[in-house]
């Protein structure tokens, strides 16, 4: 897609006026229109609708900054859950104890 440089102003989320210098364009994404009339002819997004798209869904690599967080804190989880096995009891099925320690009295002996 290629990548326009307008001034964007949303009046609301439906309207947007789309600022090329001295032209001003309003594209209504309720009807899928713009007053450039492009888009309603021929259905191809004309570049103020492209520049709307952009404001609303600005590309991954412009707002990221640094290191992705989510995946450090998925690792993490995931190293701990593999050392961190759960203790069931082998007396008496209840998880939390060895059948070592097992206070329960048994059900089944
Ligand atoms: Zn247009
Ligand atoms: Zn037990």
């Amino acid at each position: 897609m290629l990548y326009v440089d307008f001034t964007v102003n949303s009046t609301n989320h439906i309207l947007f006026e789309v600022l090329n210098g001295d032209i001003k364009n309003v594209v209504d994404l309720s009807v899928k229109s713009c007053t450039c009339k492009r888009f309603q002819m021929d259905q191809i997004p004309c570049a103020h609708v492209i520049a709307v798209f952009q404001k609303l869904h600005p590309p991954e690599g412009r707002i990221r900054v640094g290191r992705p967080k989510k995946r450090r804190c998925k690792a993490f989880w995931e190293k701990n859950a593999k050392t961190l096995k759960p203790i069931i009891c082998g007396k008496c099925n209840q998880n939390g104890h060895n059948r070592r320690i097992c206070r329960n009295p048994t059900t089944n002996d």
